[in-house]
Order: structure tokens, then sequence, then C-alpha cells
């Protein structure tokens, strides 16, 4: 009988095969391999006819190398040519991002900052509009012996603080990095992790060293998009740009399984298209789960502080939460793993509660990555708060099982801002924690509290 019916249903597995094998989500994206020099008016002049060739050859997003601005030979003069990002070089791409009406990643330029001893390393998208949708510093800086030449990146550049949310463009969401990151694998995993927000493309613009890039660029750059089942971009540097640097070349892209799909070789200076279709990151995953099949229980690499997901807010629902029913419009923060929603009978003003999104009702339950993106969770959003509510201290605390005074029963952080005086005694605030939500009255209409996550949604979504 089994038999039987799997004979009936094959076709019907073909056809879905099939069609998902049809189902396609292609774009086409423009590589600048760039050979620059100290020149930034005719780097720049350069990057502009990159552009032009790549609207004729309809790209919808165009990806251009570290340095594209200028590569010089001293720190005094990569210190003096630095612009701000509202500078010529970056007001003039922006320009041409929305004359072309194509977007632009403009990997690693020399961004003026602090006192002017240093400067950022930074990674902007463009839209094309000509608005900056990202921006990224560099964080793993190069201070590395490479054959006969000692690089030291941190003489002149400051490194980056944070790592960027993934930007959606037209070809997809995009992870900023820039060069030497392209070693650092937690660093890819992280961008690339979550499933909802994740990077679909890393891109790591570089000006690779000739000596490091022959032993290592290609085999690199496919390890992490085979490990992240994701595309990868690399725009790069190539040839001699002075007496003392040489770089690499090779730009490449490369596809969720491995293939190498553009190959640029020592052409300089070029702009090539290709085509990239997104759909070939799901078929991949599908087939070989490697981000479910991670053992979060086991090993956590999360940092939720940098992986904010955004909140749909569309539409309205009730969702569970521990043994009642709370709605989605009174939470005003989302991670990969945790949320966080305001009260409805809060002890002092600002008490809000931190959660994980799992059910989960005792603490030991909780796993590693899940206690990592709590915690990181807890702290990032204790900052604001306590900023916020204008407030000096916080009471932090988890009441863990029934006899601590657990009544919502799904793990939860409480966060209480506190000021001067605000209880007769400091540690008042837990007798009146584990009385507080036994009195019948004063329980919050859902209106108060939807305008109260929106205002501290704020926080967390500014350009919301
Ligand atoms: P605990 O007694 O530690 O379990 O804390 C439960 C917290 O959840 C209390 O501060 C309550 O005011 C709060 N609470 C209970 N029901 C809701 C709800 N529906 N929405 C938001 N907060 C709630």
């Amino acid at each position: 009988m089994f038999n039987r019916l799997r004979i009936v249903l094959s076709p019907l597995f073909v056809l879905k095969e099939n069609s998902r094998r049809m189902s396609s989500k292609i774009v086409r994206i423009g590589v600048c391999q760039l050979n620059c020099r100290d020149n930034k008016e005719e780097n720049f002049k350069i990057g502009e006819q990159l552009i032009n060739k790549a609207k004729k050859e309809e790209a919808k997003i165009v990806f251009f190398p570290e340095a594209f601005d200028y590569i010089c030979d001293s720190k005094s003069l990569t210190l003096e040519k630095a612009e701000s990002i509202d500078g010529p070089i970056i007001n003039g791409y922006r320009k041409l991002a929305k004359q072309n009406q194509l977007w632009l990643s403009l990997g690693g330029f020399h961004q003026r900052s602090g006192d002017g001893t240093r400067v950022l390393n930074s990674h902007l998208i463009i839209n094309d509009q000509g608005d900056i949708v990202g921006n990224y510093s560099k964080i793993h800086l190069f201070d590395v012996q490479a054959g006969s030449l000692i690089l030291r990146e941190s003489d002149f550049t400051q490194p980056g603080s944070s790592i960027a949310n993934p930007i959606e463009t037209p070809a997809g969401r995009i992870g900023l990095g820039i060069c030497y990151d392209l070693r650092f694998v937690e660093f890819a995993r992280l961008l690339t992790a979550s499933s909802e927000n994740g990077a679909q493309i890393l891109t790591y613009p570089s000006a690779f060293t000739k000596h490091t890039g022959e032993a290592h660029w290609e085999i690199l750059l496919r390890a992490r998009a085979i490990e992240n089942q994701c595309f990868v971009v690399a725009a790069a540097q190539v040839g001699s740009h002075n007496a003392k640097r040489e770089s690499y070349g090779h730009s490449l892209v490369i596809d969720p399984w491995g293939s190498v799909l553009l190959d640029m070789g020592l052409e300089s200076p070029s702009m090539r298209t290709v085509d990239i279709d997104l759909e070939r990151i799901e078929q991949v995953r599908e087939k070989m789960p490697i981000i479910e099949h991670r053992r979060r229980d086991l090993y956590s690499l999360m940092s939720p502080m940098n992986i904010i997901v955004p909140i749909d807010d569309s539409k309205e629902e009730k969702i569970t939460w521990g043994q009642v029913q709370i709605t989605t419009n009174q939470i005003f923060f989302r991670s990969t793993l945790t949320l966080a929603l305001v009260n409805r009978k809060p002890v002092v003003p600002g008490h809000v509660l931190v959660s994980p999104v799992r059910r989960v009702e005792r603490f030991s339950q909780l796993n590693p990555e899940e206690i990592n993106d709590l915690f990181l969770s807890t702290q990032l959003i204790a900052r604001k708060i306590e900023e916020f509510y204008k407030a000096k201290s916080l009471s932090i605390a988890i009441q863990d099982g029934e006899c601590a005074g657990q009544t919502i029963k799904h793990v939860h952080v409480h966060i209480l801002p506190r000021i001067p005086g605000d209880f007769e005694e400091n540690d008042s605030i837990y007798h009146e924690l584990a009385h507080h939500d036994k009195k019948e009255k004063g329980w919050r209409q859902e209106k108060e509290m939807a305008d109260e996550a929106k205002t501290l949604r704020k926080l967390f979504y500014p350009d919301v």
C-alpha cells in the first residue's frame, strides 16, 4: 500500500521539485576592480565611468573595493587626504547613485574622525536615492607581517566598535565586512546566523596584499560562502599602487555552494556584471540545514546587540506569554531569541520585562545561546531605559520559581529604573515587586501600554 501511495504521489513531488528549481530571484550586480593611487580626483573619475558602465549593463547595485578613494604611501598623506562622511567624495558618489538610480557598496573609505590622528575605515551602503543606509567601520585591523612587508593599520586607523545589522538591498540582505574581516569565522557566522534577518550576501571589499592573496584569498572566501551557505562578493584592489604596496586583485563573486561565478583576475580598472539568484540560498540550505543543525545547547556565538530583529507592527496579534496573553503592540524590542515588553502593572515608571522568545518556565532550562541573547539584550535595554527615564540606578531581578515570587510561568527579567528616594529603603522595592501584581486594581489598559511601547521602540528603531 505504501508503495502504491508513493507511485501516486511521486509525480506531485517531481512537479514541486521542478517548480522549486525553476523559481528564481535573479539580480544583476556590478563589481569594480581598481588600481587606486594617491590622486583622489583621478580615482573618482574612474569610479564614475565604471558606474556609468554598470548602469548601461543594468546592474542594480555596484560593489567597490576597499580604499576606492585613494591609496598613499605614507601615514601623513593618508590622514591629510581623509574626508568626513559629508565631504566631496561621498557626496559625489551619492549623486552618482541618485542620477543612475542604482545602489552602491563603497567599501573601505578613509573617514576623517576624532582629532584627525586616525581615520575610520568605513564601508557605506548608498541607496538609489543617494541616501546612506548602511555604515560599518572595520573592526579587525591588519597589524600583520605579510612577507617582507610589515603593515600596521592601527597606526592610522581607529577600529570600529560595532557590527552593522545586515542591510536590505535589491540584491538581498548585505552583511558588511572589510578585507581582513574575512579571516574571522565567527564574524561571518554572526552576520548570517539569523534566518529572519541574517545576511544573504557577505561582502569583503579588499586591498588584499599580493603575498597573502596568493596563499589565502580564494580559499577563505569560498569557505565563508560554503560554511554560511550565502553569496560572497569581494571587490578588490589590484596591482602596484606605489613603491611599497601591491594588491592581489581577483575580485570574486561566489555562490552559496562555493562555486566561483566571477573572477576578475588582474583586470584594471574594470567593472563586470554578474547575475545572482537569491533562491540558490534556500535551495542549498534546504538540503543541508547547517544553521539549524548548530548545537545551540553546547555553544553560542550570538551577539544580539548587533542583530536586533525588526518588529513587524503591521498587525496587532495576541501571543501567549507564560499562562497569559499579551498583545504584540506591547513589545518594544526584538532580538534573535529575546523580546521585551512593557509591564501591565509597573512597580515604578519604566518597569519593563525582558523574556526569551521560546516559552521556558525556569532559568535553568535556557540554553547557552538564549542566556547569551537574554543577558546581552537586557544590558542593552537597561542602558537605554536608565537614560530615557533619567534614572540613577537599576534594580534588575529574576524571580525564578514559585517560592521566589514568580507568577508568570515564562522566564523574564524585571528592569526597574531607580531614582533617589523612590522607596523609603532601597530594598523595599522587592517587597513591592512581590505584592504589586497580587492586587486586583491598577492594571493598565492596552492603549496605554501600546503608547508606551511605541515610545520605547524609538530607542531601538530610530528610523521607524
Ligand atoms: P513575576 O511575578 O516575577 O512573575 O512578574 C510578573 C510581571 O508580569 C509583573 O510585574 C506583572 O505586572 C507583569 N504582568 C502580568 N501580566 C502581564 C501582561 N499581560 N502584560 C504585561 N505584564 C504583565
